[in-house]
């Protein structure tokens, strides 16, 4: 594919760093395990106690003295038991052991545990199969020795998955303190769009971009409001963006950033108090974008109505930029090889959709997917993401490592 076209703008990577230098302050909360998956980490996790924190048997068998086994006692009288759950027993005598299971403490005069598999019943005990070749503290889970009391088992910042919740509960955290979501307004601007539930006349289309862009942020675990739909119309605009800045923090806006008569979204943003901070970047698709901030503290992403601009600039810049609000950390984009010869001739950066495809080694490859512009959204359904290639025009060859955003 070869595309041609001049236009000197903010680069992409201006444009990134200009979006990143603006944070929002992090806050905690704190939220019930059962709500805390996908959410991030707002303090540090320590050990309440040792882990394990008791010396705690790995098998079930007996346990006994390894000095007994030594001094050539094969049979032992079986005293009693120690089950899981139990309090930690005693041996009390020497010559004999105790039936032990599975995450019981080790009994208080034992040090060796022998499974299940090398044991003989023999009348009121067990006999030791020769083969048993018992080793002090085998099978025995030693206090501590994962990790001690105090230990820092998880850092703040932390994304939650299953095995992070494991260790927040079993400190003892009920409650878990992550980071605060900021809400975020969905606003889709269009005359010409209608809901889902309605049939369009033959001028009008359903809106897409409104329910893609609301998936993709709720899918990245974030806090949504319902979805606005906003006619272009200046007085709906106004109203539609006070009840957005009042009740978000965050307000991504779709379509009317263009150069149309009808794109009314800057002034609009403008007589909010919300000052651009840039307008356009040197890309295709998505060159309109804007983006800006006001003086409480929100900020504003106003995408290009084309629905491919629209996932593309979601993807590319604002859940790279949530995820860093939330974390701490600008998260940097894996790296594919392109699987054929790209030709791209205008002196922007590219957006190019790929599947995702293997090289005869198993090597990852970006094989593209090349659509019939940014109004051809059907065809990212056969996408798995998109690669970024640096400003045109160049030729970038078949093996060239690049920069890749999944879909979400
Ligand atoms: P705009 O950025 O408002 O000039 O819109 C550019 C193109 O994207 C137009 O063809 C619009 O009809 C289309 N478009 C804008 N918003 C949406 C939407 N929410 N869903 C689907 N298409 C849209
Ligand atoms: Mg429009």
């Amino acid at each position: 594919m070869t595309v041609t076209e001049n236009s000197p703008l903010h680069s992409v990577q201006h444009a990134t760093q200009l979006i990143h230098s603006v944070r929002i302050p992090p806050e905690t909360e704190w939220v019930p395990w059962t709500a805390a998956i996908g959410r991030v980490l707002a303090q540090p996790i320590r050990a309440d106690r040792d882990f394990p924190p008791f010396d705690r048997v790995a098998m079930d068998g007996v346990a006994l003295q390894h000095s007994r086994w030594v001094a050539g006692q094969r049979v032992f009288p079986v005293q009693g038991s120690q089950a899981a759950g139990q309090p930690r027993g005693t041996l009390a005598s020497p010559e004999a052991c105790l039936e032990v299971m599975t995450g019981a403490p080790l009994p208080r005069g034992c040090d060796c545990v022998i499974p299940v598999e090398l044991l003989a019943r023999e009348g009121g005990g067990v006999r030791l199969s020769e083969d048993a070749a018992p080793v002090p503290m085998r099978h025995v889970h030693l206090q501590a020795s994962d990790r001690k009391q105090g230990d820092c088992l998880l850092n703040a910042g932390t994304r939650l998955r299953s095995p992070e919740i494991a260790v927040a509960v079993t400190v003892g955290l009920a409650r878990i303190p992550v980071i605060q979501r900021p809400r975020i307004t969905v606003l889709a601007t269009g005359d010409e769009l209608v809901p889902v539930e309605n049939t369009p006349l033959p001028h009008q289309i359903r809106q897409s971009n409104g329910p893609a862009l609301v998936a993709a942020l709720q899918r990245a675990g974030h806090d949504v409001l319902p979805l606005c739909h906003v006619p272009d119309d200046a007085i709906a605009l106004d109203l539609a963006l006070e009840r957005a800045l009042g009740e978000s923090r965050v307000v991504v806006l779709s379509g009317g950033v263009s150069m149309g008569r009808h794109d009314l979204v800057p002034e609009a943003l403008a007589r909010h108090g919300v000052r651009a901070v840039f307008h356009k970047v040197s890309q295709r698709p998505g060159k309109p974008l804007w983006f800006g901030r006001d003086e409480s503290g929100h900020t504003v992403f106003a995408l290009p109505g084309n629905p491919v601009s629209t996932a593309v600039c979601l993807h590319r810049y604002v859940l790279p930029w949530l995820e860093h609000c939330l974390t701490g950390i600008a998260p940097e984009p894996q790296r594919l090889r392109l699987a054929e010869d790209v030709s791209f001739q205008a002196p922007l950066s590219f957006f190019l959709p790929v599947k995702l495809d293997a090289d005869s080694e198993g090597r990852a490859l970006a094989r593209p997917v090349p659509t019939a512009g940014s109004g051809d959204f059907a065809r990212l359904c056969a996408s798995d993401g998109f690669v970024e290639l640096p400003r045109g025009p160049r030729l970038h060859p078949a093996g060239e490592s690049v920069p890749w955003w999944p879909w979400i």
